[in-house]
């Protein structure tokens, strides 16, 4: 496991994560879809928010499980709390810093037909 830091575009949030980068994934359920981030799982034990609670924007919809996250000034979806299995949260690779993820694969998750159609993940 290693750390990597993330932050959203403006750098109002901060946080920091203990991963292995596998596991990319995109998602064409209602809300992964529009936001078109490529995400990974991460276990809640295993982030840290360094900064930024303040300005972190929270939307929840349909069964108000999932906790999406974003910032409130530049708007970036940062991170999420899973509706599908608690404990683990999505977040958005594209955030993670100084870090090349070009030669890593993304796999196409069919979030629309696994679930519900309106909240799978
Ligand atoms: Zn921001």
């Amino acid at each position: 496991m290693t750390k990597y830091n993330g932050s959203c575009h403006c750098g109002a949030i901060k946080f920091e994560i203990e991963a292995e980068l596998t596991n990319f994934r995109t998602c064409n359920c209602s809300i992964c879809k529009k936001k078109n981030a490529v995400m990974m799982s991460v276990n809640e034990t295993d982030f840290k928010l360094l900064q930024g609670q303040e300005h972190l924007a929270l939307y929840q919809w349909n069964l108000k499980i999932a906790k999406h996250h974003f910032c409130k000034i530049c708007g970036i979806y940062t991170f999420h709390h899973t509706r599908s299995i608690p404990g683990v949260m999505g977040v958005n690779v594209n955030c993670l810093d100084d870090v090349d993820l070009s030669h890593i694969p993304i796999k196409y998750v069919d979030g629309a037909s696994l679930s519900s159609k309106t909240d799978a993940d």
